[in-house]
């Protein structure tokens, strides 16, 4: 299959091509031509599949006639080493559990499905180099990479994180593992560090020496996968309740997690419709009402990975619904929540249902609470374990939050990372010794 940019102004390219390149020429982004419909077959039987079972029917959909059937299915069950549970909250509420990955948020699915692709994708083309790949984080994207590429084979990865400016846990998550990953701790901000790395890939003589590659959240392998888990919630649900279409809730940021929901949708998902849940950045929640699209500087709160002004898969969604806003109104709603209400809903979903929410699966638990019509069913997606925000959380509910296995092992690891100035000179220099 074919990927088109949304800019429309750069040539079409193959999967392989859209995954190593990850933006397209026109700083578009990347488009599968065609949305397969599954066959009602499948939705007939899917609450008999296992999680595996229906990612591989849906990755078979937009990778299948680009990678042999055996390939993909190893890369889909190698991916979902873990559980994606749907777990009722209220009677008409349900959280889809997305963090029981290996570093407790959504990302890990789709981190860890473009490890394997570009690793396929780099095998297949026989080169003995190894690829870099070069990751400027703020705290979450460089641990969900990270982790994503630990161990696999012919990727090397070199994170570059502002010193200071991650918190511990985030720290620990991509400077304690070793093996194919290096962290370099940048004397600087986190602009400084994307600055690096942008002029990295620009520079011709290390292009022309080494395989450079990014793995930036726009990348089609990294988000086509999460439309997998919203089959899976579905399947789940049908189970408890045969023939209910559920409404969706996510809260989002860039709005990826969203967008590969709503390409399940077209895909003949059952959904009754979807709601963004946003924090007082609400660009998406105003473009709803409005039709017009202001992006602005985003601004901090509780739910920091929402913190996006101007949310990069819009584009995508436009595209989806061929830039109709009426269209898009029709199957998608929205809502925005300021730090208080996070707050109060943290601690009124502990103190009334038992159920810990963390400050993003706030936002969704509250817009369902907010918008479900009587006889309406709801899914929120539960982005990220709570102990990742576990200083929010408990002063939110007053109680102590337990910090899972996962977590916990990486808080044991002794941090290792190299020091790096905020030069390129210094970087180049680096890049010409270790790589
Ligand atoms: C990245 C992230 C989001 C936002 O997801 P988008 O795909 O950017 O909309 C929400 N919650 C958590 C915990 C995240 O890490």
């Amino acid at each position: 299959m074919l990927y088109y940019s949304t800019n429309h102004n750069a040539p079409e390219v193959s999967l392989s091509e859209a995954v190593i390149k990850g933006l397209a020429p026109d700083k578009g982004l990347y488009m599968p031509e065609r949305n397969k419909p599954l066959p009602q077959e499948f939705f007939d039987h899917i609450e008999e599949l296992s999680l595996q079972e229906i990612a591989y029917e849906v990755a078979n959909c937009f990778f299948g006639e680009d990678i042999p059937a055996e390939d993909l299915k190893a890369i889909v069950y190698d991916t979902l080493q873990f559980d994606i549970p749907l777990v009722k909250v209220t009677d008409a509420i349900y959280a889809l559990e997305v963090y029981h990955g290996p570093t407790a948020a959504f990302k890990d699915v789709g981190a860890r499905f473009m490890a394997r692709l570009l690793s396929y994708f780099v095998k297949k083309q026989g080169t003995d180099r190894d690829v870099h790949v070069l990751v400027a984080t703020s705290g979450d994207t460089g641990s969900a990479v990270a982790n994503g590429f630990l161990g696999v084979p012919g990727i090397k990865v070199c994170v570059l994180y502002p010193k200071g400016k991650v918190s511990l846990i985030q720290e620990k998550q991509f400077t304690t593992l070793g093996q194919n990953i290096t962290a370099l701790e940048v004397d600087g901000v986190f602009d400084d560090c994307q600055r690096l790395v942008k002029d990295a890939f620009m520079d011709e003589e290390l292009n022309a020496k080494y395989f450079l590659t990014s793995a930036n959240s726009i990348n089609v392998a990294r988000f086509l996968p999460q439309a997998f888990y919203y089959f899976y919630a579905y399947a789940q649900l049908k189970k408890e309740r045969p023939g209910v279409r559920p409404v969706i809730c996510v809260p989002s940021g860039n709005f990826g997690n969203i967008c590969a929901g709503l390409f399940g949708y077209k895909m003949g998902l059952p959904v009754k419709r979807f709601i963004a849940a946003n924090n007082a950045n609400d660009i998406f929640f105003q473009y709803l009402q409005t039709g017009e699209y202001h992006p602005r500087a985003s601004v901090q709160t509780l739910a920091n990975a929402m913190d996006v002004g101007a949310p990069s898969n819009f584009a995508r969604i436009v595209e989806l619904f061929n830039h109709s806003h009426a269209a898009i109104c029709e199957v998608v709603g929205g809502a925005a929540y300021q730090d208080g209400e996070i707050n109060a809903a943290l601690e009124n979903c502990l103190n009334r249902f038992g159920y810990l929410l963390d400050p993003h699966g706030a936002c969704g638990y509250m817009a369902l609470q907010d918008h479900l019509e009587a006889d309406e069913v709801g899914i929120f997606l539960e982005t990220a374990h709570p102990a990742k925000f576990k200083d929010v959380v408990e002063a939110a509910t007053d109680s102590e939050v337990e910090i899972p296995e996962t977590l916990q092992r990486f808080m044991a690891g002794e941090k290792q990372s190299l020091p790096m100035t905020r030069k390129f000179a210094d970087f180049k220099q680096f890049i010409q010794k270790h790589f």
